[in-house]
């Protein structure tokens, strides 16, 4: 197994919640160690351009409206195989199609309002670390 970085996001779901302790245990837990973290609060042209591949998406307005909406953290997730890891501990999009013990299953609301992203490619992972990170912010 490969040790390598992932990017997650809590959403302002959880945020809101004042979650985000409970779900970082879960990461860590899942073998996952944060080597990076900040709170911030997303701009428009910021999830515009994080979900840019969403564009064309009857959600799209309202995904970007629901990340903007309150704070979020943004991570730097690393471990062995930390994007398949880091996805099978988020569990499925919908909560609904989650499995027990997920964070989605444990925690979301609802199939937007799902309390965390997750890369879901190395390749992905290191354009979305990049765009909110620069090297000397991650400290592994
Ligand atoms: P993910 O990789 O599991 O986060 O799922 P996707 O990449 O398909 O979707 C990105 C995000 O868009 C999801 O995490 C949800 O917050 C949101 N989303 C996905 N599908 C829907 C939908 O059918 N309706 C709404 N309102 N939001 C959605």
């Amino acid at each position: 197994m490969a040790t390598e970085r992932t990017f997650s996001i809590i959403k302002p779901d959880a945020t809101r919640r004042n979650i985000t302790g409970a779900i970082t245990k879960m990461l860590e837990d899942a073998g996952l160690r944060v080597v990076a973290s900040r709170r911030i609060r997303m701009t428009r042209e910021q999830a515009e351009g994080f979900y840019a591949v969403h564009r064309e998406r009857p959600f799209f307005n309202d995904l970007c409206a629901f990340m903007t909406s309150g704070p979020v953290v943004v991570q730097v997730l690393e471990g062995d195989d930390a994007v398949v890891r880091n996805r099978e501990v988020m569990g499925a999009t919908n909560p609904a199609d989650a499995d027990e013990g997920t964070i989605r299953k444990t925690y979301a609301e609802s199939i937007e309002a799902n309390s965390v992203h997750g890369s879901d490619s190395p390749e992905n992972a290191q354009v979305e670390i990049d765009f909110f990170f620069k090297p000397d912010e991650i400290v592994g």
